[in-house]
């Protein structure tokens, strides 16, 4: 139906200025997380909006989480437009919490100026523009007179930033988002608008406790330092472990370049006395470090684990007295989409006829929610695509370029249209 194609992509041209200023409206709502301010304000902008369009809307409030409080509510927003036939459901997610503007601006981190057909401020990229295009995608549907034969979703959900367990996590344990009633995903994260990302490397994040036995710091012979025991963690970490991660690499197309690796990462090191504290003589007799391990999918978390137990109990064996323990924090599984992903196949093709490109297929090298659509809710045909720019995200006079965004929307539009197909 080629007609109703350029009709869709006429109607993204058209709806620009309207949506950069729902854009801009998006912006001003300050939903920094941590703590997670105004998550309510956001989701009832975004409910109202996806009302406007036809949509019916749900307000889910993550009830159970600790999170979840009277001065910090959790509350997610999804809207559902239902297909006139028997298609599938695609859905569009989008977080609409953003990390602390930090230092370093010159602009107004939530004022949404718009300058050299930029729009500024903190979201823009990361991902409030993303969550617009979508927004606008099925207006331009709409606009279009498509008729769907699928339903179409579009979420805005919280707290991506740290974990999202109140967002994707609780929508997926509680049966809003699952395998059977959800079909596609689109997260339009900042990967760049040329590009498709079809999943993420593992996470391990771990602590390590050794404990040592105070003493006088002028006998330090009579302790045992537990500073010292964790530096010689450190130092088998760094001349055992870190080459042989560094000799391992991923099939999957994990970018940049040097996270297509393992790699491990010292988040905290604290031992013996607070530094800024008044000084007294003695042995450290306990100290802490938090590591950040991203495994490959070829790896996987149980063999991750064991190699660090390993390279612990021979430490252990080479130093009589280091005595450790080891506590797990965070583990999230690998995801990737599967190889044949229509919706890999539908984003690709509609690239290439919005951007007269061959787009990339890449890995994200952190995670994101997509591993709550694959691993708590089961939906493994999902992707994240969108407009940003990702080494814009987290940074100060963070921006999204208005023809990405644009362009994102056209691509979003077309494969949406693909994908539910028409009546
Ligand atoms: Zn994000």
């Amino acid at each position: 139906m080629p007609d109703l194609r350029a009709r869709v992509l006429d109607q993204v041209d058209a709806l620009r200025d309207e949506m950069v200023s729902f854009l801009v409206e998006l912006l001003r709502v300050p939903t920094v997380n941590p703590p997670g301010d105004h998550y309510e304000d956001c989701a009832q902008l975004i409910g109202k909006r996806l009302e406007e369009q036809g949509f019916e809307v749900e307000y889910h409030a993550a009830e159970g989480r600790p999170e979840h409080t009277a001065t910090h509510p959790r509350i997610n927003v999804v809207g559902a437009r239902r297909g006139e036939g028997n298609g599938p459901v695609v859905h569009i997610n989008g977080h609409f919490d953003v990390v602390p503007a930090g230092e370093g601006w010159t602009v107004d981190p939530f004022g949404g100026e718009i300058r050299d057909n930029r729009i500024y401020g903190r979201g823009s990229c990361d991902m409030k523009g993303g969550l617009a295009a979508g927004i606008f995608a099925y207006e331009a549907l709409r606009r279009a007179g498509a008729r769907l034969a699928g339903t179409v979703e579009i979420s805005g959900t919280v707290d991506e930033e740290s974990g999202g367990f109140a967002g994707v996590a609780w929508l997926a344990e509680h049966g809003r988002i699952a395998k059977g009633r959800t079909d596609h995903v689109i997260i339009p994260e900042p990967l760049n608008v040329d590009r498709i990302c079809i999943g993420h490397r593992g996470v391990y994040w771990f602590e390590i406790l050794t404990k040592g036995r105070i003493a006088h710091g002028c006998m330090p012979f009579l302790g045992v330092s537990a500073i010292d025991h964790m530096g010689a963690i450190l130092e088998a970490m760094r001349l055992e472990l870190q080459p042989v991660l560094a000799a391992r690499t991923t099939e999957m197309p994990v970018v940049p370049e040097g996270a297509r690796h393992s790699t491990l990462n010292v988040n905290a090191l604290v031992g013996g006395q607070p530094a800024a504290g008044i000084q007294s003589p003695c042995v450290a007799d306990r100290c802490r470090a938090i590591f950040d391990r991203r495994f490959l999918i070829e790896e996987g978390f149980e063999a991750a684990k064991a190699e660090i137990v390993e390279l612990l109990e021979q430490t252990a064996g080479r130093i009589p007295d280091l005595e450790y323990e080891l506590d797990d924090l965070m583990i999230v599984h690998p995801v990737q989409a599967p190889a044949g992903s229509p919706l890999v196949a539908s984003l690709k093709h509609s690239i290439s006829e919005v951007l007269h490109t061959e787009p990339d297929i890449v890995a994200s090298p952190g995670t994101y929610d997509h591993k709550h659509f694959a691993r708590i809710a089961g939906v493994e045909d999902c992707v994240a695509y969108g407009p940003g720019i990702l080494d814009l995200a987290h940074q100060p006079d963070e921006y999204c370029d208005l023809d990405d965004l644009v362009n994102s929307t056209k691509v979003m539009a077309l494969t949406t249209l693909d994908l539910a197909g028409t009546v």
